[in-house]
Formats: structure tokens, sequence, C-alpha cells
């Protein structure tokens, strides 16, 4: 998913998007978190509307009665099926499109239904139907709320539905009509308006919250990662080493410090603008090999600590070597060493069971054992246990 960038949401916080509507990648965020709000409420709106809608069939009967049948028909078997189907439909493909068109085709069919199925009635009551009508286009813009230009079109299309079996029905005399479209047509304006004036606001109140979630999440990044390799810093080694200390006290944890070799005389042939790509494609590298097993720090100027919660002696020296190895064919070119060279690493492995040895200790141990690479020829893995105090085991591996 393409995430909006601060830059986009800033220009259009500064636009004030008039048109009610944002540049793509925000525009089909706020069409999801439309669809998902507006579609949750579906089915609830779907059981209040077809309640009501039903509950007008005890009207029908008193009113009219010579049409009573054809009322109760397109009541029940039509429009309420008709109204579910709809909503299962959207609910199965939910977007804000499928909204607005349900939204539309719900509220047109049910202003349209009655008044088609009684447009031929004697009933003197067929202007009661002005009374169901309004409530239609109350309940289409404020209960269902779709966007703008849908509200628009189902107004109008509400509006001419309506004038359009009143003049069929022709019970209305002329001044009576142009009564009944002015009332519609000035209260399906105030209705547009508002709906504009709501959708904009809402607009405002998405961009607002986008802009905060950015920063809260930039913040975050700022805070944990670090600037120049994106790895973890080292205030966040304290926050995750105490979340995998809290774990059970058998199991083993191990540490493993990588430092480049040779990377004073990199800087010296290369300059330190290369140094940082460098520090930087290192790092890349390493977080890809760890990424499923531990977390990957930037622990100093080109060192890094890797943490690997669960890791035992054997798995600890085996993702080392794979990281080794993966620096190495990496080939970063090092022109400071001998015809050839590539940038290599050094590392220092150390485990321990949590209960045994803090994260202090296993840091120690495998900086001493990183010492070891380093004095053993580098480009190599060192091992050494954090305890017993003391202890010097040294294995070599290259
Ligand atoms: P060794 O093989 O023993 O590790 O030799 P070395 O030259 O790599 O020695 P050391 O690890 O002590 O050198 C670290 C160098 O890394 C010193 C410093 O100039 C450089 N360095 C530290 N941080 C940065 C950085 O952010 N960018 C760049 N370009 N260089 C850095
Ligand atoms: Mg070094
Ligand atoms: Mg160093």
């Amino acid at each position: 998913m393409t995430v909006a960038t601060l830059d986009q949401i800033d220009h259009e916080l500064a636009s004030g998007f008039r048109w009610l509507r944002f540049a793509d990648v925000l525009e089909k965020t706020y069409g999801r978190e439309f669809a998902r709000a507006r579609i949750r409420l579906s089915l609830f709106w779907a059981f209040v509307g077809t309640f009501i809608y039903d509950l007008v069939f005890f009207g029908d009967v008193t009113m009219m009665h010579d049409v009573f049948p054809q009322l109760a028909f397109v009541r029940f078997c039509i429009f309420t099926p008709y109204a579910f189907i709809a909503v299962w439909l959207v609910r199965r493909r939910p977007t804000a499109l499928n909204y607005d068109l349900l939204a539309i085709s719900v509220c047109v069919l049910g202003g349209f239904l009655p008044m088609a199925a009684s447009v031929e009635s004697q009933s003197p009551y067929f202007f009661v139907y002005q009374n169901g009508n309004i409530a239609t286009l109350l309940f289409f813009v404020i209960a269902l709320q779709p966007r703008f230009p849908a509200i628009v079109l189902g107004l109008a299309a509400l509006c001419a539905v309506h004038f359009t079996l009143i003049q069929m029905n022709g019970s209305l005399d002329a001044v009576t009509f142009s009564g009944v479209v002015t009332f519609f047509v000035t209260l399906a304006i105030f209705l547009a308006l508002s709906a504009y004036f709501l959708e904009r606001k809402d607009r405002l109140n998405f961009l607002n919250r986008m802009r905060g979630e950015w920063l809260q999440a930039e913040l975050r990044q700022q805070s944990e990662r670090d600037e120049l390799t994106g790895l973890y810093n080292r205030r966040s080694l304290n926050r995750i080493s105490k979340s995998v200390w809290a774990g059970p006290a058998r199991a083993p944890v191990a540490v493993i410090m990588l430092d480049i070799d040779h990377f004073k005389l990199y800087n010296d042939v290369h300059g330190h603008v290369e140094g940082d790509a460098c520090i930087r494609r290192v790092c890349a590298c390493v977080a890809e090999q760890v990424s499923e097993l531990g977390a990957a720090f930037r622990f100093g100027g080109e060192e890094i600590l890797v943490l690997l919660p669960g890791s035992d002696a054997v798995t600890a020296q085996e993702t080392a070597e794979q990281l080794r190895l993966a620096i190495e064919a990496s080939a970063i070119p090092h022109s400071g060493l001998a015809e050839g060279g590539v940038v290599t690493a050094s590392l220092g492995v150390s485990v321990a069971s949590r209960g045994a040895s803090s994260l202090e200790d296993l840091v120690r141990a495998a900086d001493a054992a990183l010492y070891d690479a380093k004095r053993g020829g580098r480009n190599m893995i060192a091992f050494r246990t954090p305890e017993p105090p003391g202890a010097d085991q040294l294995q070599l591996a290259s």
C-alpha cells in the first residue's frame, strides 16, 4: 500500500480541497476509510430503514385502499429484499463507489416504488407521499451519508422521480404542484450544501489525523532508529533487550558484535561520503540476513550489534558466518587493500542463558571475541562465553 508523504498531506491542507477530492494516494486512503466506516453501519441502517419503510404498510391499508396489494408487494417483495441483498453485495465488495451506488439505488427505489404502485390510485391521500419522500431525502443524506457527488445525484433523481409521479397521478393542481416542487428543491439544496460542508470537515479531520499519524511514526522512527543506516539505535537496545530478558530464564540469547575491517583506511582512500555509503550497504546486508532471527543495532561508528533471542551457540555461530560471507559477497571495493580487495568484517559471538548473564556480560564477551577475530587476522568470527569469569575460550573460524 502506498503511503502519502507529509508534503502531499500539507499540500492538500493548504489547497483547501474545495472540489472534495484529494490527489490519488490520499483519495484512495480516504475512500478506503470512508467505505469501511459507512459499510460497518450499513446493516444497522438496512434494519432501521426497512423497518420504518414497512411500517408505512399500516398507512397504506387505511389511506391507499384501492392499491393496497400492489403497495404490500413492492414494500415486502421488492424493496425489503433488494435493500438486504444490496447491503450483502456491498459488504462483499466494500468500496466507496459501491457504497455510494447502494445509497443512491436504495433511496431512489424506495421513493419510486410506492408512488409508482399507486400512480393510478383514486385515493385523495396520494399527497402523503410528500412526507414519505421527505423522510427518504433525510435518511439518504443524514443517515447513509454517501459522498457529495452521490448526494447531488441521489437528491436530483429522487426529486425527479417525485415530481414525475405526482404529475402522472394528476391529483395536485398546478399551484399545489409548484409549491411541492419549490419545497423539495429548497430542501434538496439545503441538504446538499450541508452535506458539502460536512464532507469537507470530514476530509479535514482525515488529513489532520493522517498528519498526526505521520508525525508520530516519524518521531518513533527517529527515536528508535539510526539516521544513517536505518538500523535500531542504542536507545532501542535497552528497550528491546528488556523485553528479551523478560522471557524464560533458561532460554538462550546470543550477541554478535561486528566491526568493518580497515575502515579508517577505507575513509582515507575513498572519502567519508563513500565511507557512509559503505556503512549503509553493510548495515542493509546485516539487516536482511538477521531480519527473521533477531534485531540489528548500530552500536558505534562502523560497529553493529546483533541480538538473537533463542539462538544457541551453534545457530549464533552459523548466523555470524553467514553475515561474514554475505558482506564479503557484497563485493564492495576497498582500494586501500591489495589489488581487487573488498570490504570485509570481523565478528565476535557470545551466547548464554538469559538467567545466567546480563546484556552487558554478553556484549563484553562478544566485544572480547571481536578483538580475538581482529587479532586472528580479520574477516573471521570468534566465539566467547561470558562465563565463567576469566574463561578465555577462543574458537576461530574463517
Ligand atoms: P579494524 O580493522 O581494526 O577495525 O580497523 P579500522 O580502521 O576499521 O578501525 P576502527 O574500527 O577503530 O575504525 C573506525 C573508523 O570508522 C574510524 C572512523 O573514522 C570511521 N567511522 C566511524 N563512524 C563513521 C561514520 O559514520 N561514517 C564514516 N564515513 N566513517 C565512520
Ligand atoms: Mg573497524
Ligand atoms: Mg570500529
